[in-house]
């Protein structure tokens, strides 16, 4: 079979589309690792963790937060369905660094077993949504 020549990229979450359209490269963070996805990729089904995803067009990339969800991969073919998820352009700094600082109290004086493991994903998904927004315009 002959290898496509780009990818038709799908993220969405469960209220709404955050890109749809043709890609040149994907690179997906996997539960078991990030891990990059170009046309003729083998088909597989990964579960999402706390992270970034990252895809290309020509030379011009695009940043995405992403918090748990599934990927699906074809050869031409990249869905993504996350159960949170914020392009660059639309994280609020000020929120995220809010965040960060109520999970590091938490974690500083956790109450119990439960919320010490929310505080700790609290801090993973806003520390990953201020790196993302630091993505914002740099292409
Ligand atoms: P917060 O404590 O600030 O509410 P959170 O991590 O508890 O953050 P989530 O439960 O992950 O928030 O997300 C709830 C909704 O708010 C989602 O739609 C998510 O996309 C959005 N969201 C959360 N934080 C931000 C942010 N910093 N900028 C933009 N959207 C955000």
């Amino acid at each position: 079979m002959a290898i496509p020549d780009h990818l038709t990229l799908e993220i969405v979450t469960p209220d709404r589309s955050i890109a749809h359209g043709k890609v040149d490269e994907v690179v997906v963070p996997g539960a078991e690792g990030s891990f990059g996805v170009l046309p003729g990729h083998t088909p597989l089904l990964s579960t999402l963790t706390v992270g970034e995803i990252e895809y290309r067009r020509g030379d011009e990339r695009s940043y995405v937060a992403v918090s748990f969800g599934f990927a699906e991969v074809l050869p031409d073919r990249v869905t993504i369905l996350a159960q949170i998820a914020e392009a660059s352009d639309e994280i609020d700094v000020t929120r995220a660094e809010a965040a960060v600082k109520r999970a590091r109290e938490r974690l500083e004086r956790p109450v119990a077993e439960m919320d010490y493991e929310r505080a700790r994903l609290s801090l993973l998904k806003s520390l990953v949504r201020l790196q993302v927004a630091t993505r914002r315009g740099r292409h």
